[in-house]
């Protein structure tokens, strides 16, 4: 994997030394050698990770990170401090400036790389939904420019998996600041029970089970579907390095060393819950979008765009299947003297019930959208001719037999809809233009019959006594 990698360190034997490294490792290095010299890179050259030192003159790392961090442009770029400090408090301290690790000089090479390349990682599915939620933004569904930073870090499920009591108390007591629900199991078994049934944000995972391979957990935790995306924080001994990397490797997000340090932990822990409800914010984000660009928001039907893919979709399992496929076309009659009389107001609440009432009467699987104005179309699949017949009827009755209440002076209107139907039976190669063209060219028989009434292509008018009230036998 090929990444730009931005390394910042006031000392430049430092940096050569980093920049020999990671090069050897096929990364492209840029370098800075103070904290300006390295913001100005972060805009120009747009890095996939940052190596960051922390005892600068002038701008100190610390205040580069958060810089970095409260930016929403270069927030999700990863930042490794890399330092000579060792204590805990420093380590602290970098965490809550929104480093996403702190490693301490003399570097173990391991560690490092591991480090880097599950960051690089990491980032690229970071990026990922960023470009999407770019897209909804444009589309004017979403706000744009929120980053990790400002997720909420309280209230995290957490499932621990340590058998060393002191140890585990320990992590319990950490978090209680937090006021996370923590869940403490001491074997794989009951984890893998517990990630099934629950939805956890985090895992703490020991690499130092009695009983069984933490690492061989964080490997299945990852390749099932349901915990696949809860990130696991790994703790282990200074000895475990070589297996942290493995772990870091297979998906661990991130690790802690033993002793554990409490506030350590709850810096790590805050990193990995901000980041995972960021990414299901995003995710989510996406999702409204796309429902958004895909249905009506007036009515919430479907509106044209996924209507034509999913006709032409339909058509071509038509063409294989021994199904046929109905399509009906649906306009309400003289709409514009309801709007002319009454306002578009009066006209939208009637369009809303309209598409509930034709919703209601179709089966699961049918499928009805808007194409527009007053016209709607409903795909029947897998349907004979006289169950068209019986449907197409039912929705005309629907939306005729009982008035629409509305904010009108009579408190409700009368409305009626025409229907124009064809079926495209099995096996038939069709352009959706030319089905759709049937069904409307039938449509239009029918207002030019009087309206209120379903016209069939090639059948022509229904007789509506010949399709009296079914019961809601085909509703199911
Ligand atoms: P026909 O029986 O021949 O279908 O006559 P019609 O009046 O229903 O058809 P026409 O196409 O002449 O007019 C459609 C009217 O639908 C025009 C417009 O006032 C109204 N309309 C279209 N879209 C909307 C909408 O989103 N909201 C409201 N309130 N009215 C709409
Ligand atoms: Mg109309
Ligand atoms: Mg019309």
């Amino acid at each position: 994997m090929s990444a730009r990698v931005l390394v910042v360190d006031d000392i430049l034997p430092n940096v050569k030394l980093l920049e020999a490294k990671l090069a050897s490792e096929y990364y492209e290095v840029i370098t800075a050698t103070s904290g300006q010299e390295a913001l100005e890179k972060v805009e120009r050259d747009g890095p996939d990770i940052i190596l960051l030192d922390v005892m600068m003159p002038g701008m100190d790392g610390f205040e580069v990170c958060r810089t970095i961090k409260s930016n929403p442009a270069y927030a999700h770029i990863p930042i490794v401090m890399v330092t000579a400090l060792t204590d805990a408090a420093d380590r602290v301290r970098g965490l809550e400036a929104g480093a996403d690790d702190f490693l301490s000089k003399p570097l173990n090479d391991t560690a490092l790389m591991a480090r880097v390349r599950s960051l690089v990682r990491l980032k690229m599915t970071v990026d990922e939904w960023r470009v999407r939620e770019n897209t909804a933004a444009q589309l004017g569904v979403v706000e744009k420019n929120t980053t990790a930073m400002n997720e909420p870090v309280e209230n995290a499920r957490i499932l621990v998996v340590e058998d060393q009591d002191y140890d585990a108390q320990k992590i319990v007591e950490a978090l209680k600041v937090d006021k996370d629900t923590v869940d403490v199991v001491t074997t794989g078994t009951e984890a893998m029970e517990r990630v099934i049934s629950t939805d956890y944000d985090l895992m703490v995972i020991s690499l130092n089970l009695m009983s069984e391979d933490g690492l061989r957990l964080s490997s299945h935790i990852r390749s099932s579907e349901r915990s696949r995306s809860v990130p696991i924080l790994m703790v282990a001994g200074e000895e475990d390095m070589s297996r942290i990397a493995h772990g870091l490797e297979i998906g661990a997000h991130d690790y802690i060393l033993r002793p554990v340090d409490k506030n350590e932990l709850l810096a790590r822990v805050r990193t990995q819950i901000r980041r995972k409800r960021f990414q299901e914010r995003l995710r989510s984000t996406y999702e409204i979008s796309l429902s958004m660009a895909l249905t009506d928001s007036l009515t919430g039907l479907y509106n044209r765009r996924y209507f034509d893919v999913h006709l032409q979709k339909l058509l071509q399992q038509n063409q294989t299947s021994r199904k046929s496929l109905g399509i009906l076309m649906i306009d309400i009659d003289n709409f514009k003297i309801v709007n002319d009389t009454y306002g578009h107001a009066v006209g939208d609440e009637i369009l809303k019930e309209f598409s509930e009432r034709l919703q209601d009467k179709l089966r699961g699987f049918d499928m009805v959208a808007r194409l527009g104005g007053e016209e709607f179309v409903a795909l029947l699949p897998d349907v004979k001719n006289e169950m068209a017949h019986i449907v197409a009827e039912r929705l005309r009755k629907a939306i005729c037999d009982k008035p629409f209440t509305c904010k009108v002076p009579e408190g409700s209107l009368k409305i009626t809809t025409s229907l124009g139907g064809t079926i495209v039976p099995a096996g038939t190669m069709i352009e959706p233009n030319d089905a759709l063209k049937q069904s409307d060219d039938a449509l239009y028989l029918a207002k030019d019959n009087g309206r209120n009434i379903c016209y069939f292509h090639e059948t022509g008018a229904l007789n509506p006594a010949d399709h009296v009230p079914e019961p809601r036998l085909f509703l199911e």
